[in-house]
């Protein structure tokens, strides 16, 4: 294991200041999802982050929305959003509309709430649609550090599996899909991957409301304990202007 792939604490204390970005990709992988890669405007390096941390993306004085970073958190070069766009929503709507490449953005890295066990035995990464992003990027430090662990992505439809083939290109036979209409794969069976883990396996999992409060129950009725359960709501998000 080199000096850079050592299992560390996390370093994201605090938030970074605001910086400069600017839209370098933008790729809508369905007409209500969009990726953006972004790159420093300053030719500076852009700071470096942990997995499971996300940014905070400031679209003007008054509005700002958190966004998870969901690439390999040691690939530099960019970093990648992958965000739903909402109906009605403030954020979703601007950035259907006038994000394109070239744009600019201020951002800063968030402390990270959700930070990966890098020590843990195995780790459990269950994601329901668009919460599969900070997911994506605890699996690549994982890879990296050779550490045992599956990745679980449940979508609705096959047209909601995004970026699996980059997943499974990556994960190989760690990742796995799931849809609930069975046309990407067999509907996610929460009880069955929490069902005789390895001890202290750390389970990871982020998603809509219905589906975090079904992950952790089935979980907890594992006998899963709660401090090995490890969630991130999207729905907590910065207040509206
Ligand atoms: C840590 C964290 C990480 C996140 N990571 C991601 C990510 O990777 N990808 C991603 O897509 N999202 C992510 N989110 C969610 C994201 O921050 C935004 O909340 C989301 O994009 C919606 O923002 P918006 O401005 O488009 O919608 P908003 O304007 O905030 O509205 C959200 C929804 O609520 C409805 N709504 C708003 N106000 C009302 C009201 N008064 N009455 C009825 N309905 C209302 C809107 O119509 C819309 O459908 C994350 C959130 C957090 C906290």
């Amino acid at each position: 294991m080199s000096g850079a792939d050592e299992v560390t604490e996390n370093q994201d204390a605090t938030a970074s200041s605001w910086f400069g970005v600017r839209v370098h990709r933008r790729q809508f992988l369905a007409p209500d999802i969009v990726s953006l890669e972004l790159e420093s405007a300053s030719g500076e390096p852009l700071p470096g982050w942990s997995a499971g941390a996300h940014v905070e993306v400031g679209f003007s004085n008054t509005i700002s929305r958190c966004y998870s970073l969901c690439g390999d958190p040691d690939g530099g070069g960019f970093y990648r959003l992958v965000i739903h766009l909402e109906l009605g929503g403030v954020a979703s709507q601007l950035l259907a509309t006038s994000m394109e490449e070239g744009t600019r953005l201020r951002i800063r890295v968030s402390k990270n709430d959700f930070v990966l066990d890098e020590s843990a035995p195995h780790s459990l990464l269950i994601g329901g649609g668009m919460g599969v992003t900070p997911l994506i990027a605890m699996a690549y430090r994982l890879r990296r550090l050779g550490r045992s662990f599956v990745l679980h992505f449940s979508v609705r439809t096959r047209a909601r599996a995004i970026l699996v083939d980059e997943f499974a290109l990556a994960f190989g036979e760690r990742f796995e899909l799931h849809s609930d209409d069975g046309s990407a794969g067999p509907p996610i069976d929460v009880a069955a991957l929490v069902e005789k883990l390895p001890e202290n396996t750390a389970v990871y999992f982020c998603g809509p409301e219905a589906f975090m409060d079904m992950v952790r129950q089935r979980a907890t009725q594992a006998g899963v304990k709660p401090e090995r359960l490890h969630a991130e709501a999207f729905s907590i998000r910065s207040p509206r202007p």
